[in-house]
């Protein structure tokens, strides 16, 4: 790592340690889809951490995919509440950076790093999920713009953000996968409704939203009508690429490392050994992401690989923590016990997010079978 990077590291470290010892956080796990507070996306904002890879003609840090990683990285570990700018950040800026049009870049990018617009993801539809190419959502030409009609589901924090990403269908073709072209969707536009869906914890974070005519302007197309598959494949690399994939249950991890650190069974001591092991293992991958990001491509298959790896990883910390510490998950507590039920709750979607295991694995065999052939 460069000393540049090593600065970096130490910049966002200071800021989230300053954060949380104000009390302006706690530190949590999946706190990248959970933790949300504009006043933190603001300040991040503030410090050119927002969009740092992109040109600086567009509100960018004009840096590399590995200073974004180290970013990512110690605002992971600390629990941070980033979950307001995480997708704009991550994978529609990116989308627009690679696909939109430079009026279209110009009109986002700024806002975006600013964290004066805020975005959401409409992929997920009820009969479209791990088969996203059966996207129902149609959107029309209307004049000189479109009109976008249907419903999206588990739409992580629409009821907070300014804009969504929609794939929508604007025509057929010889395969299910053509026709689909990706749209930024205003949220206070007319004919946008925003439902809330509660989970498990009785938290709000999922939304349906459902489009009735929604007018689009052209201008708001991402990339090519029709060509929207390969574009959101692409996209999927970002959303894959992370270590949010990795390290949503971090601050348990460490949690449980404390609690091992002395005196403790030689079986609990190994165990979180191994975890250690594995996580600098996959820190490897996702730098090796990072840099395949820098020179211009698109590593759809070894993200594929880092998530399945890495959320497999993340629930086994919890299980882990589980036995080693014999400790009761506590909601409502604190420490440990607090951090334990937070991932236990979290869990079970960790492999479904992003991409189910057997979408993942199936992506993973096909690129084998591309080395082989
Ligand atoms: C915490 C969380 C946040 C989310 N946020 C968003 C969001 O912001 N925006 C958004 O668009 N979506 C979001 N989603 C939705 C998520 O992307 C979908 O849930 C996911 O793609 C799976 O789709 P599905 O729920 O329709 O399940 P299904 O596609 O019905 O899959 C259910 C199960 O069936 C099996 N299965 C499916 N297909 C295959 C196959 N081809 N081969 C073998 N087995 C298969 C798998 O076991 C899979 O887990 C979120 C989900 C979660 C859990």
């Amino acid at each position: 790592m460069t000393d540049d990077l090593d600065e970096l590291r130490q910049q966002v470290r200071d800021l989230a340690d300053r954060w949380q010892a104000a009390g302006r956080f706690r530190p949590v796990c999946d706190a990248w889809l959970r933790g949300h507070d504009i006043e933190f996306s603001k300040e991040m904002a503030r410090h050119g951490w927002i969009g740092i890879t992109w040109p600086r003609e567009y509100g960018g840090g004009g840096r590399s995919n590995l200073a974004r990683l180290v970013v990512t990285e110690e605002l992971l570990r600390a629990g941070a509440p980033v979950a307001a700018h995480w997708i704009a950040d991550r994978q529609i800026g990116p989308a627009i950076l690679r696909y939109g049009t430079p009026q279209l870049r110009r009109e986002f990018l700024p806002r975006i790093a600013a964290a004066d617009v805020t975005f959401c993801l409409g992929m997920s539809e009820t009969e479209a999920g791990s088969d996203l190419a059966a996207v129902r959502t149609t959107a029309t030409r209307d004049g000189s713009g479109w009109r976008i009609t249907g419903a999206k589901v588990w739409t992580s924090h629409a009821h907070r953000s300014s804009h969504a990403y929609v794939l929508a269908r604007t025509g057929g073709g010889e395969r299910r996968h053509d026709g689909l072209t990706e749209f930024v969707v205003d949220l206070a536009a007319p004919g946008v409704t925003v439902r809330p869906i509660i989970d498990l914890q009785g938290e709000h974070h999922f939304n349906e939203m459902i489009f009735d005519g929604v007018p689009v302007p052209d201008r708001w197309v991402i990339g090519e009508v029709g060509r929207g598959w390969r574009q959101v494949t692409e996209q999927l690399s970002f959303e894959r690429g992370g270590l949010e994939r990795v390290m949503s249950t971090y601050p348990l991890l460490r949690a449980l490392a404390r609690s091992v650190a002395d005196g403790a069974e030689p079986a609990a001591v190994e165990a979180v050994g191994e975890l250690a092991a594995r996580l600098a293992a996959l820190r490897r991958i996702a730098w090796e992401i990072a840099a395949d990001l820098d020179a211009g491509a698109a590593p759809v298959r070894r993200a594929a690989l880092l998530k399945h790896l890495g959320t497999t990883f993340e629930r086994e910390v919890t299980e882990t923590a589980r036995w080693v510490t014999g400790a009761r998950p506590d909601p409502t507590g604190d420490g440990l016990p607090a951090l334990l039920a937070q991932g236990i709750l979290a869990a079970p979607g960790f492999s479904i997010r992003g991409g189910t295991t057997e979408v993942l694995l199936t992506l993973i065999a096909r690129g084998e079978a591309d080395l082989v052939r």
